[in-house]
């Protein structure tokens, strides 16, 4: 009994310290990134397109590739280290499906960056947990839809339970749960309960809009924005922050913002290509071996005309650190494409209504 409440105080110990060294870190990252523009914050890394799950709004995954070769994996986190990336949050799919994620996780702390990923949970495990400590896993993020699977989404809280106590019980690293509003699930009032269930098990909670097919804003309905507000009540939630953004979003508002994708903020592809986000997939379709400063300069100051209606909060949380500067403007817009080669800047208001703003996929 003696020994067991003494190993909870040195986990608890354990664990605080851990935390308090990531928020230096975090702090240091935020004040760099409010001296320098030149760098991204964040990259979304995507490790392997495939996912064991098939949620029915989800446009980010399919059932047949590969992963993503470790080699590759390696070069790309070296190249978004030498473009000065402060975070790199390792995506899919599903990317515990990737057998060698830990050491791409390893490997990004190496480098000196912040590591991040967003798993479904399915295919956690006690080792896999560990695992990641060893490598340094800063940030978990973990998506629940509803408390029951239904034909929309399995990424439910009755399955994901046991999972979710075996992360409370070892995972030194934070963990956020996040719930999705409008994505069709039966009861949207399971994000209560969600989010209730995140609290008492130590974890942080945010609440996502879905986009549509080509990431823009679908209006939520009455019982989803009962439930919005019922959160924003609730209080603990950590979404808060960017609470005005949210509720343009739940009220079908569009929101004034600069949207720094390509800057700020990079999306890397499982064919090592750099888009602006997983919406947006073709812009600017540039290799990240080959992206540069004067890319990342260029896309800081471009005007992204679908900003107002975005529902990306990830890319929103990421561009308001310049949102009181550098003012853009569609001075350039970029036509499709998989190569640099191929990207053809037109002369500011020479592209008429923006066409060709679709996703490629
Ligand atoms: S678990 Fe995630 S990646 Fe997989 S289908 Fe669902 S939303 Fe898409
Ligand atoms: S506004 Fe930015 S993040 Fe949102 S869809 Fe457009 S390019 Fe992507």
């Amino acid at each position: 009994m003696l020994d067991r409440s003494w190993t909870e105080v040195r986990l608890r110990f354990r664990r605080r310290w851990i935390g308090w060294l990531r928020l230096a870190r975090e702090l240091r990252m935020i004040g760099w990134g409010l001296l320098d523009t030149g760098h991204p914050i964040l990259a979304h890394l995507i490790v392997t397109r495939r996912c064991n799950l098939s949620c029915a709004y989800c446009n980010e995954y399919d059932r047949v590739s590969r992963p993503v070769l470790l080699e590759l994996l390696l070069q790309r986190v070296d190249r978004l280290a030498d473009l000065g990336t402060a975070v790199i949050t390792l995506s899919g799919g599903e990317p515990l499906l990737h057998p060698e994620l830990e050491q791409v996780v390893a490997h990004v702390r190496r480098r000196g960056l912040m590591a991040g990923m967003i798993t479904n949970g399915y295919l956690l495990t006690e080792q896999r947990i560990l695992a990641l400590n060893r490598a340094g896993l800063d940030h978990m993020q973990i998506s629940i839809d509803n408390v029951e699977p239904d034909e929309v989404s399995k990424k439910s809280l009755r399955v994901l339970e046991p999972k979710l106590r075996l992360l409370s019980r070892h995972a030194d690293f934070h963990v956020n749960i996040n719930a999705v509003l409008g994505s069709g699930v039966r009861q949207p009032e399971d994000a209560l309960a969600v989010a209730r269930r995140a609290v008492e098990l130590g974890f942080s909670f945010t609440v996502g809009v879905i986009h549509g097919p080509d990431g823009r804003l679908r209006p939520l309905g009455p019982r989803e924005k009962e439930v919005y507000y019922r959160l924003n009540a609730m209080g603990r939630v950590s979404y808060s922050r960017f609470h005005h953004f949210r509720r343009n979003l739940v009220e079908g508002r569009p929101n004034n913002w600069r949207c720094r994708a390509g800057a700020r903020y990079l999306y890397v592809c499982e064919d090592g290509l750099v888009h602006y986000c997983s919406q947006r997939r073709g812009w600017p379709g540039i290799p990240l071996e080959e992206y540069s400063r004067e890319d990342l300069r260029r896309e800081f100051f471009r005007e992204k005309p679908c900003a107002p209606e975005c529902t990306l909060a990830c890319v929103h949380q990421v561009s308001l650190i310049d949102f009181w500067r550098a003012p853009q403007t569609p001075a350039a817009v970029l036509t499709p494409a998989a190569t640099r080669n191929t990207i053809d800047l037109l002369p500011a208001g020479s592209q008429g209504e923006y066409s060709g703003w679709r996703s490629r996929t």
